[in-house]
């Protein structure tokens, strides 16, 4: 093979809010020999979440930070070129995690391989990918959602939430979104079939929250974190369960994150509030992803990308449309074929 050439973005220097191109450094690099068990893989897709900017920061988390000078973490998807892995040949569609780079030589145990013939490969980003999972479990385990349930779902037109408030409607809930701007909530109820959707950003939220939800909250499934989950723990019910998801307002604060005041409404409405990583139900991921793709297929779940054209050295303004909030449903930079 003759020798191939690696554009990488590594991390050079830890952000201060919003990234910056000068905190990556962008290189070169041939692609050295493949190591025992490896496979190389050509990146066609790149994940790209909100939990990047958080592991760009020092200090402990649920997963190490990036070190300066590292390949940028992410989720990718791709096509095998070179296998020193029993299951894996060239030609094989894969996920895992590949780094913002155009190869990414990967231990076979770490990758996934996924049918691309009947759904897009970026599909394995997104609805039956991690956001697809986290959507699944966060509401069924987490925040054990029931039938007649009335359910809020925060970031509602994005990856993770139009997901989470569909199966919701599939399990006999009653949903409400949110979600920034007309436009977003149009789709996410004429095209989702949520039962509402409040446009955060042009309406009283606590006011529409109280006319949608007369019986208050069961369910809250919280993307976004700061005010909007204030909102919803003021208006949760008896016994009613707050997922933590994430808290994307937050995560490009330079000030301390700010947290909810209003959580005696727990202790009033005996109700809880759990946080969840989504790598914790790895072992169960096949039983969301036969639920998910049946749901596909029937035409109940919709999933949807939002796919930018660029290469890896684009990776910095695309990573910022998710917080300008530009994607609606998973935000995917295709850097090839
Ligand atoms: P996403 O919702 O597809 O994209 C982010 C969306 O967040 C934007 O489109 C924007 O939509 C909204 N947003 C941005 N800034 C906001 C703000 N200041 N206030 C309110 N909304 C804001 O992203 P995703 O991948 O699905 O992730 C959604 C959340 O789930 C994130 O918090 C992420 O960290 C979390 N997550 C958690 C896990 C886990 O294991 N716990 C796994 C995956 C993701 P609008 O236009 O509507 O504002």
């Amino acid at each position: 093979m003759p020798q191939l050439q690696n554009r990488q973005v590594k991390l050079a220097a830890r952000p201060v809010g919003a990234v910056k191109r000068e905190d990556f450094s962008f290189e070169t690099a041939e692609v050295g020999p493949l190591g025992e068990g490896e496979v190389l893989v050509k990146v066609s897709h790149l994940s790209l979440d909100p939990a990047m900017r958080g592991w760009m920061n020092a200090g402990r988390s649920y997963i190490p930070p990036v070190e300066l000078g590292e390949v940028m973490r992410a989720g990718g998807a791709g096509t095998v070129v070179q296998s020193n892995h029993e299951a894996f040949r060239e030609g094989d569609k894969v996920t895992g995690i590949t780094g913002v780079q155009e190869y990414a030589a990967v231990k076979g145990e770490r990758l996934q391989k996924v049918d691309a013939s009947k759904v897009p490969l970026e599909s394995y980003l997104g609805g039956l990918g991690m956001p697809g999972m986290t959507a699944y479990f966060g509401l069924l385990d987490v925040c054990d959602m029931k039938e007649g349930d009335t359910v809020v779902v925060s970031g509602a037109a994005g990856a993770v939430g139009s997901i989470a408030g569909q199966i919701a409607r599939i399990k006999g809930g009653r949903v409400i979104g949110i979600a920034g701007g007309a436009e977003k909530c149009r789709w996410v109820v004429e095209e989702l079939g949520f039962d509402a959707c409040v446009d955060y950003k042009g309406e009283d939220v606590a006011r529409r929250l109280r006319e949608l939800c007369p019986d208050r909250i069961n369910v809250y499934f919280d993307n976004v974190g700061g005010e909007i989950l204030d909102i919803c723990l003021a208006q949760i019910a008896f016994h009613g369960r707050i997922g933590i998801c994430g808290a994307i307002s937050q995560y490009n604060n330079t000030t301390p994150m700010k947290g909810p005041s209003n959580y005696m409404s727990l202790l009033v409405n005996r109700a809880r509030m759990e946080g969840f990583v989504v790598f914790d139900y790895a072992k169960r991921y096949g039983e969301a992803v036969a639920a998910m793709a049946g749901w596909m297929a029937e035409g109940k779940l919709k999933v949807r990308e939002y796919v930018v054209e660029g290469g890896v050295d684009a990776f910095p303004e695309t990573l910022n449309k998710l917080f300008a909030g530009e994607n609606t449903g998973k935000l995917v930079l295709k850097i090839g074929d």
